[in-house]
């Protein structure tokens, strides 16, 4: 199965998808994970993308393309993306790569109302080792500043911060929120309710999946 996973920055589409991911035992990727993973290697790429994602902006679709393209290429057959595509133009580029094979399956949006969206990112901490998720008062951490499962240092993400957020969110509404439009279009839209315990959610997607 291939799926994209549409949905506002917070709405939990990393969350979800590394479930899924598991569960489904399909290989999936984060593009800006693909990105951080290039500013921690300190490739060109990465520093050309830490201007944008400082600043809470979207990489230019050129390099986006190339970069999760190649990780595509290497797994045609089943994959999950996580915050690809975001706008029109990468959703072209991702129909045109797939036009030969059997097409996306599935386009997931998940929906989350945008005060709960800047509360959740505002607080969101990040663990540096295995990426694990808190939030400073929905989920804290049982020691501060330190990982419940892996002992490893919490940070905020730099994008995270509350003006970061304005911009990304304004970016998202601007960007990529047509996409949903697009998918609809083509018939392959699924919706869930975003807001609820993470188990909720997650039957929701299985049974839109279904
Ligand atoms: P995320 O981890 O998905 O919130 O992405 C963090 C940042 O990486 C975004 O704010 C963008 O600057 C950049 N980014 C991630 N995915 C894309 C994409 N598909 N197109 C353009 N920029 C992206």
């Amino acid at each position: 199965m291939k799926i994209v996973l549409l949905g506002p920055p917070g709405a939990g589409k990393g969350t979800q998808a590394s479930i899924l991911s598991e569960e489904m035992g399909v290989p999936r990727v984060s593009s800006g994970d693909l990105f951080r993973d290039h500013q921690g290697r300190g490739t060109e790429l990465g520093r050309l993308a830490k201007t944008y994602m400082e600043r809470g902006t979207l990489v230019p679709d050129e390099v986006t393309i190339r970069m999760v393209m190649e990780w595509v290429d290497a797994h045609e057959r089943a994959f999950l993306l996580d915050g690809f595509p975001r706008t029109r133009g990468q959703a072209e580029a991702l129909d045109e790569a797939m036009a030969d094979k059997s097409g996306i399956d599935v386009a997931l949006s998940i929906r989350v109302d945008r005060e709960e969206l800047v509360r959740r990112l505002t607080g969101r901490l990040i663990c540096r080792g295995c990426q694990a998720t808190y939030h400073r008062t929905s989920s804290p951490p049982s020691v501060e500043g330190r990982c419940g499962e892996c002992g490893g240092e919490l940070y905020q993400r730099q994008d995270d911060s509350p003006e970061a957020v304005v911009k990304r969110l304004e970016v998202y509404f601007e960007e990529t929120e047509p996409l949903i439009g697009y998918y609809r279009q083509t018939g392959i839209l699924r919706e869930v309710d975003g807001e609820g315990p993470i188990d909720e959610i997650k039957a929701a997607i299985a049974a839109a999946l279904n």
